[in-house]
């Protein structure tokens, strides 16, 4: 009987999915952290050797690199060259979101990665992180650097020249090529960024313009990835950052949620078991928002609960939790295009080694519909003066959907905080944020 009840909860989200509606999901198989977690990860599995300990190692390798970003990106001098963002409270696009919705309990705030120094989103974590991890590794074993050197020196021509020798490759939807394309180049490495068909344009020309060798395909992010996967690995001096089975990137990320329980200590703002953190990051092959969904469950333990978003039409994380089938199903699967404006999280299928760990970790998934996108993206602008891109914008229905589902009621969830993690945006050029404004109108004007 009961067997047969989860069977239809299940019959029924997934139609719900096929048809492209909009849905939200709390995961019946979510684990209480104690433990730590470890408990997270499934022995024996590809994501076995990740702990606390990998997180102290990333922090610490990022701490080591500091006097090389501060020295060639000076926008990060005022950090002391870490690439870290702003958390920022937003009350009125609080009152917006209840005046067009469900009633937030709480307090609302957004994490600005879309502000983040360099590549201007989520991605300048786990991507940056990567290739400055390989590049560490290629200039200790060569003798040429060692973990207590100033890492400033690698600015220098007789390093780029060194790392001239090698290459890194990438297939992405935009995001990740701009962060790995960006910091190679700098690096010295050559670099070629496999882009699949829905990569905007002026992303294209910002690489191209860094140094990096765009190779574009008419098929989507997977095909994009396999194609660059392929062509990497028939080269021993290439390294390819495979954004669906990457443990490093997986960590750059996870070194958010020490540096975000620092920022919350220092806006006196409490996380406890009466201060439940809810925290609701736009998703697409689940690299990025697992891994700081990792470093926040570490920090936090079963205080902090954590949804993705996903776009209606690239539900990939929320279809693989649901059916348990993971990267075995794709959003096209079951009818879906996979197509969304929201290009960031134009992904299908998710990741093989995130997966299995957000079954565990996660909260919950919600999707939204495109259209809702750009009302949130020009009314953030507009009221907060905060401007972020369309991907970005889809986590906005998590506060008002948890705290009327989950919240509402509950005494101990008494001063929640929901934070809406904004994965990117400020790389995107003035004229293309105008057009997503006037998108948002026409939106308007249709309803
Ligand atoms: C990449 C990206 C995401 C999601 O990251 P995944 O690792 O693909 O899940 C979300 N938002 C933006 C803007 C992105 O570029």
């Amino acid at each position: 009987m009961q067997e047969e009840k989860k069977i239809d909860a299940v019959e029924c989200f997934v139609e719900d999915i096929s048809k492209a509606r909009e849905i939200f999901w709390i995961n019946p198989a979510v684990q209480a952290a104690k433990g730590g977690c470890r408990k997270y990860v499934s022995d024996g599995a590809q994501s076995d050797n990740i702990s606390r300990k990998d997180i102290d190692e990333a922090e610490a390798r990022l701490i080591r690199f500091a006097p090389y970003i501060e020295r060639v990106f000076p926008e990060t001098e005022s950090q002391g060259g870490i690439i870290e963002s702003p958390l920022a409270k937003i009350p009125k696009m609080k009152s917006y979101l209840e005046s067009h919705g469900d009633k937030i309990f709480g307090d609302l705030f957004l994490k600005c990665d879309s502000h983040l120094p360099i590549s201007g989103s989520v991605k300048a974590r786990g991507g940056i992180y990567e290739v400055l991890k390989y590049a560490e590794e290629l200039a200790v074993a060569e003798g040429i650097l060692t973990y207590e050197d100033d890492y400033s020196v690698l600015a220098e021509d007789r390093f780029k020249e060194f790392f001239s020798g090698y290459s890194v490759a990438v297939g992405s939807t935009g995001n990740l090529g701009m962060s790995i394309g960006i910091i190679s180049a700098k690096l010295g490495f050559k670099v070629d960024v496999h882009m699949s068909h829905d990569a905007k344009e002026w992303k294209k020309e910002v690489l191209r313009k860094a140094g990096v060798n765009v190779c574009e395909y008419s098929g989507d992010y997977e095909k994009a990835v396999a194609e660059g996967r392929k062509l990497a690995m028939a080269d021993p001096r290439c390294h390819f950052v495979d954004d669906e089975n990457s443990i490093d990137l997986f960590l750059g990320y996870a070194v958010a949620g020490r540096r975000l329980a620092r920022q919350l200590a220092e806006q006196n703002i409490p996380v406890s078991e009466g201060n439940h953190l809810y925290v609701y990051i736009p998703c697409g092959v689940g690299g990025a928002p697992g891994g700081i969904a990792f470093g926040l469950k570490d920090e936090f333990g079963d205080n902090v609960h954590i949804y993705f978003a996903e776009p209606v039409q690239a539900p990939a994380m929320t279809l693989g939790l649901i059916t348990g089938k993971f990267e075995k199903i794709s959003a096209t699967d079951v009818g879906l295009s996979g197509l969304t404006e929201a290009d960031g999280l134009a992904v299908s299928r998710p990741s093989a080694l995130v997966s299995p760990i957000m079954q565990r970790m996660l909260d919950g998934c919600f999707t939204v519909k495109d259209e809702r996108l750009y009302p949130y993206l020009a009314n953030l602008g507009e009221i907060e003066n905060i401007w972020i891109e369309p991907s970005a914008c889809a986590a906005f229905p998590g506060p008002g959907l948890v705290s009327v589902n989950v919240i509402n009621g509950k005494k101990k969830h008494c001063h929640p905080t929901h934070i809406v993690w904004a994965t990117g945006g400020n790389a995107v050029p003035e004229n293309i944020m105008r057009e997503y404004c006037k998108k948002s109108r026409d939106v308007k004007e249709t309803n």
